[in-house]
């Protein structure tokens, strides 16, 4: 879509010039999140933006919103654009709305351990804050080396800590978000809307613009592990046992390629993680773990050894060098489907001819993330569309099995409807009573949009999927 000149003019007038930019590279740059788009994806929606705007305040924000109901502009948050799923990109155009200018920290109370930032801060730079103070951050996800605080309140919000700390959104007391009607409001538990609606909303419902986290006190030992094992069913049996018998911090089970890019001693499937706390609990858990990775005849890695592997916890995409791409879903499932499910990506790699790579990352004894990577090459565009269509047989595979996709966005939005209907409905009654014009991140998550505007169903897109995944057979 085009923008009318008349709009630009005033949100220039507004905002300032360094604000607002139509260069067309950067445009380029701002169609597109993580993943690779298989070219196709042009044909049905118009993906680049209009203009990107660079708000510097939570005033800002709302000015721009306000202006773009005024003239039915969609606008786009967009943080790290880390997520895969397609939130940051536009389906019809519009403004981009890019948020990390806002990442200013407000306010620490030492007293409380609670730390207000601005939503475009990166994860790293609080870590980084954190370490001139006794409190550190209770959870945090493993992009935290680019990812904003503000994108994980609109996904998921489940990453290392969450074992033992829960959910981000458990880590959070309160927020300030723009509405798509221009409204500032505070969110926390007792407000309407509250809190918890719009956090996970994918940018669909508000922008927050400031958060303010829960910090714990620095632990007083850390322990990192890492242990290996010959079948992927005994590290996973070895991991549940770590689990019933101790509380780690985190704990990541990882399989096939992940440990093609170290000299394990067994390579099939390895687990690592991190005890955290107090001294003496945390050696009497490492102890149990000894006892565990034995008994499941693995072999527990030197100390040291572990230690990198913990370190190296926020480069989980550099398995994207036996790419050269990757297409990649998360979703959450019980636990004691995680072997069948590994099984599934596996057949379905086979007949794709793709290699697979899962990650898996515990987030209670019941459930788990599971991340799971097919690699591929995007420069061969007509397989590349072929094969992204594996992802659908993937959701559709572990919604079966009782799991859910971990986000919807743009590429998993057929799935909420089978997953999780009744979140499905309340996300629509809170679109229609705050966005009654669809102009916040319009086509995402409880429905897509075509370029023109008109709807693309999910029936419709499925069977597009099928066709494609159909058609690799041939190509
Ligand atoms: C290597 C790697 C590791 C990852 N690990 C994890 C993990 O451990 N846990 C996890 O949950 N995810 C993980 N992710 C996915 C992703 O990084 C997270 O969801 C992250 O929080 C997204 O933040 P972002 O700033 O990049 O958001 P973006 O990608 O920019 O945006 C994501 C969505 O949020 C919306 N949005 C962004 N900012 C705001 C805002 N301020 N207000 C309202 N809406 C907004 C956007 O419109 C979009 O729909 C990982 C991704 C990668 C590449």
């Amino acid at each position: 879509m085009a923008i009318p000149n008349d709009f630009l003019n005033v949100l220039i007038n507004k905002l300032g010039e360094e604000h607002v930019s139509v260069d067309p590279l950067e445009k380029l740059v701002y169609a597109h999140d993580l993943a690779a788009l298989p070219k196709s994806v042009k044909l049905l929606f118009d993906t680049t933006p209009d203009a990107i705007v660079r708000p510097e305040s939570a005033e800002h924000v709302a000015e721009v919103i306000r202006l773009a109901n005024e003239y039915k502009i969609p606008v786009i948050p967009r943080g790290g654009a880390t997520w895969g799923f397609g939130g940051t990109v536009p389906v019809r155009g519009g403004v981009v709305l890019d948020l990390t200018g806002l990442n200013r920290i407000v306010h620490l109370d030492e007293e409380h351990g609670l730390l207000t930032v601005e939503c475009g801060i990166v994860w790293e730079d609080i870590m980084r804050f954190l370490q001139k103070t006794c409190w550190e951050l209770p959870v945090y996800p493993s992009s935290a080396l680019s990812s904003t605080v503000g994108g994980w309140a609109a996904t998921g919000g489940i990453g290392y800590g969450s074992l033992k700390h829960g959910p981000f959104i458990k880590n959070v007391v309160k927020a300030t978000a723009v509405l798509p009607d221009g409204r500032a409001v505070m969110l926390d538990d007792n407000s309407d809307p509250s809190l918890s609606q719009l956090f996970g909303s994918e940018g669909i419902l508000c922008v927050f613009t400031d958060l303010t986290l829960k910090l714990v006190p620095k632990s007083e030992a850390e322990r990192p592990f890492m242990a290996s094992f010959s079948s992927l069913a005994n590290a996973l049996m070895a991991a549940q046992e770590v689990l019933r018998l101790t509380s780690p911090h985190s704990l990541v089970l990882r399989t096939f390629g992940f440990t093609r890019t170290k000299d394990y001693v067994n390579p099939d499937a390895y687990f690592f993680g991190c005890f955290t706390g107090y001294k003496h609990a945390v050696d009497k858990y490492y102890l149990t773990l000894e006892e565990v990775v034995n008994r499941y005849r693995g072999y527990l890695a030197p100390e040291d050894e572990a230690g990198r592997e913990w370190e190296e916890r926020f480069y989980t995409l550099r398995v994207k060098k036996w790419g050269p791409s990757i297409l990649g879903n998360e979703f959450i499932i019980p636990v004691p489907k995680i072997l069948d499910m590994v099984g599934y990506c596996w057949q379905l790699g086979s007949l794709a001819r793709l290699d697979v790579e899962v990650e898996v990352m515990f987030v209670s004894r019941d459930r788990a993330l599971m991340f799971q990577l097919f690699l591929c090459d995007e420069r061969k565009s007509i397989r590349y569309l072929t094969e992204a269509a594996i992802t659908k047989k993937v959701l559709e595979a572990a919604i079966k099995a009782g799991g859910k996709p971990y986000g919807y966005g743009l590429w998993n939005f057929p799935f909420m409807e089978a997953a999780e209907p009744e979140k499905k409905r309340e996300l629509e009654s809170l679109k229609r009573a705050l966005d009654p014009q669809g102009v916040l991140n319009p086509g995402k998550t409880i429905g897509a949009e075509l370029a023109l505007g008109l709807p693309l169903p999910g029936r419709l897109y499925g069977m597009l999927m099928d066709g494609v995944w159909f058609l690799r057979k041939v190509v």
